[in-house]
Parts: C-alpha cells; sequence; structure tokens
C-alpha cells in the first residue's frame, strides 16, 4: 500500500462498514462456507452472500471482487477501495509471472505474491491424474545441498490464500480440475503448518479434493511430526493424507553431508518421531531417498537402507537427482537406479522410483524462480 492510501474510516460508500477496520481482515480465498457467510454478514450483507462468494471463489474461480457480479455493486466498489492486509485485493490471487511447459504437458508456474516476491508451482498431468506441486514457503531456510530452493535463503511463509491460489492457478491454466496435491514445491511445510492444515481443509471441503491425494513433503523439523498428527486430528478431524519424509541417506554421516539441518536432528530421532506419526494417525509413512550418482546410490547404500526401515510400516520412493546449476553432484545411472530398486525390493520394502517429469522446463523445484529472478 502507498502512503496516500490513508483507509478511510467513515467509509465514502455509506453504510457498508470498513471491512479493512475488522482487526483480523484477511483474502477471503481459504475461508470456508460458514466462514464467509459469517463474514458477509459482518459486513452488513445478508448471510447468502456467503454462498455466492463461496461458489465464485472455488466453483467458478473469480480472481478480483469485482468479478463477482451477483454481489450489490456499492459492496464491491467499497470493499474494492480497502483491500485487506497481505493482498491487493479481497480474493487474494497472485498474478502469473512466467508459464513454462514442457513436452509431456508438465507446466511450471512462477506466480507473483502481493509483496513482489515469487513462487513457483507445477501441474504434472498422467494418465488420468492431475497432480499440483505446490509451494508452502517462499524460498526455504532448511539449504539441502541439492536443493536449488534452499540456495537463496528463506523470505517467508506463505498464507492459505496463496497456497490455495496455486491450486486454482494450476486448475485455471491447465483447463483440469486437479486430482491430487503434493507439498513437494519450495519451502518447509512444517515450518508453516498450521497454514499448510488450513490450505488441506479448505482443498477437501471447499474444492472437494480427498485427503488421501493430499503428500505433505518433510525433511524433518525436530519435534513437530507428532505435533502434526495431532493437530491434524484436532483441525482437519482425521488425518489421512500422506506424510513424505525426505531420508536420502541410510545413516547420519552421509545424510547430514546432504541435509546441514540433519545435524540438530538424528536419525533414529527422525524415525521414531515417524513411529509416533504412524501410531496416531494409522497412516503409513512414505520416505523419500533422492539418489545421487557415486555419492548414496550403491548396492551397500540399498541394504543399510533396508536394514534401517526393517520392520517399519513403510513406502520408499526413489528419486532420481534433477541437476541444479549450483551444484556438481551426477544423475546416478539407470542401471544403478533399477540395482537400487532390486536391491530394496528383495529386502521386502515397498519401493516405486519416481518418473522424471518436464526435464526440458527447469524441472527441479526452485530452478525456474532462481533463473528469471536472480
Ligand atoms: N522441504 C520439503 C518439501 C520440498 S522438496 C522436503 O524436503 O521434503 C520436495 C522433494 O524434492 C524432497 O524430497 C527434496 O529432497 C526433493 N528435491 C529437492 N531438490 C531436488 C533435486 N535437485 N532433484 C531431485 N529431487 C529434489
Amino acid at each position: 500500500m502507498g502512503s496516500d492510501a490513508t483507509p478511510s474510516k467513515a467509509n465514502a460508500a455509506g453504510p457498508v462498514p470498513d471491512p479493512a477496520a475488522t482487526p483480523e481482515a484477511r483474502p477471503l480465498l481459504g475461508m470456508g462456507l460458514s466462514a464467509l457467510e459469517q463474514w458477509a454478514q459482518q459486513q452488513g450483507q445478508a448471510k447468502f452472500r456467503g454462498r455466492q462468494l463461496h461458489d465464485w471463489l472455488y466453483a467458478k474461480g473469480a480472481r478480483r471482487l469485482e468479478e463477482v457480479s451477483v454481489l450489490p455493486k456499492a459492496w464491491r466498489e467499497g470493499l474494492a477501495a480497502t483491500p485487506p492486509a497481505g493482498a491487493s485485493d479481497w480474493v487474494g490471487r497472485s498474478r502469473e509471472l512466467h508459464r513454462s511447459v514442457a513436452r509431456d504437458g508438465t507446466t511450471k508456474l512462477l506466480l507473483g505474491t502481493h509483496d513482489g516476491l515469487s513462487i513457483e508451482t507445477v501441474g504434472i498431468p498422467a494418465e488420468g491424474r492431475l497432480t499440483v506441486c505446490v509451494s508452502s514457503q517462499v524460498g526455504c531456510p532448511m539449504a539441502c545441498r541439492f536443493c536449488a530452493t534452499g540456495k537463496g535463503g528463506l523470505q517467508r511463509s506463505l498464507a492459505v490464500h496463496e497456497i490455495v491460489d496455486q491450486v486454482l492457478s494450476v486448475r485455471e491454466v491447465m483447463g483440469e480440475r486437479p486430482s491430487h496435491v503434493v507439498f513437494m514445491g519450495m519451502g518447509e511445510p512444517l515450518l508453516n503448518s498450521e497454514a499448510v492444515l488450513d490450505a488441506i481443509d479448505c482443498l477437501c471441503s471447499d474444492l472437494g479434493m480427498a485427503q488421501r491425494q493430499i503428500t505433505l513433503s518433510t525433511v524433518g523439523v525436530p519435534r513437530t511430526l507428532p505435533t502434526l498428527a495431532e493437530r491434524a486430528l484436532e483441525r482437519l478431524g482425521r488425518a489421512q493424507f500422506t506424510l513424505a519424509v525426505s531420508l536420502h541417506a541410510p545413516d547420519q554421516r552421509l545424510r547430514e553431508e546432504l541435509i546441514p539441518t540433519a545435524h540438530a536432528y538424528p536419525i533414529e530421532a527422525l524415525l521414531e518421531d515417524c513411529r509416533r506419526y504412524v501410531a496416531i494417525t494409522g497412516r503409513r509413512v512414505s520416505f523419500e531417498y533422492i539418489l545421487l550418482g557415486g555419492l548414496n546410490d550403491q548396492p551397500r547404500h540399498a541394504t543399510a537402507l533396508a536394514q534401517l526401515l526393517r520392520g517399519f510400516q513403510s513406502h520408499v520412493n526413489l528419486i532420481p537427482y534433477n541437476p541444479i546449476e549450483e551444484e556438481e553432484f551426477q544423475r546416478p545411472s539407470p542401471a544403478a537406479v533399477e540395482s537400487f530398486r532390486r536391491g530394496l525390493q528383495e529386502r521386502h520394502v515397498a519401493v516405486s522410483v519416481r518418473a522424471s517429469r518436464g526435464l526440458d522446463a527447469d524441472a527441479a523445484c526452485g530452478q525456474l524462480r532462481r533463473r528469471l529472478t536472480a
């Protein structure tokens, strides 16, 4: 907001109360039906205006409040003059700054926030499904060595409307309803867990997704996993989304080499927290394991990983490294990937290999943003 944009306390639109005067004035995207009804009533409007707003925000995908033509014009105009904190419009949508489409249809969007920052979101089409890879923060403080996002540090966490907006943006651009959402874009979701849980609630209650189609990926933050399980039960009524833990190494020494923050979180403590998460939620945990050529992709690493996960209700997802400019890591050879997969399978570990998607579109998360904003 510019210095000349003094909010008008008296509100020139007459009987309409000043929306920005409500202490918790925030964008509408992310609010459920009853919150929208309440908000409409606080604005001196009829309750059914909340249902209309809900329909326009989620089913119709309105980008600005002035598009919601069913609302009284004077009200819309009054609101347009007094946007909430943290957005340029009451709806809370972002601006598309750049789009890059790979040959396989994978679509990477660079979205601009109201405060001039940018985040990445990716739409990944596959037979019968459309997965949206969303960001939970602008940048990331975890500084994992192989990750492009980590190179720039953290700018700030995203608010719920900025997370939901990413799913709506992919729906709009790709002309298709997303079926799956993975929190595997920029940021560490467990450092922004309340907004992430609010967003999961909105995706399920307001956009009709199933919790089971949502995956939250974390590299691990000490003492947060059991709390996440409990908060999910309180906030969502159940914790059915998939928790994916970025393990990346079968032992503490190698893990610390790749993930500096692992220093403060011994691998045994991380696994113990995963067990508690399973006990509280009744859901098995997935482990992600990035394969870096010659570093952690040898048969002995597969053996050690199988040993570490023995008796654990889990699934391992192998991710061949996507090269980033700043590091010299190598992609694993196809033979190494296959023998690693077989090594786990032979030891009765459920395992899959993530197919490389959109490699021609700056596939590694954070790369597009670094190239365009550096
Ligand atoms: N902070 C969370 C979520 C974001 S990263 C986490 O670490 O889990 C999502 C996944 O992409 C993680 O498993 C991460 O390790 C992986 N990843 C990051 N950079 C990568 C790269 N260059 N190539 C392949 N996978 C990468």
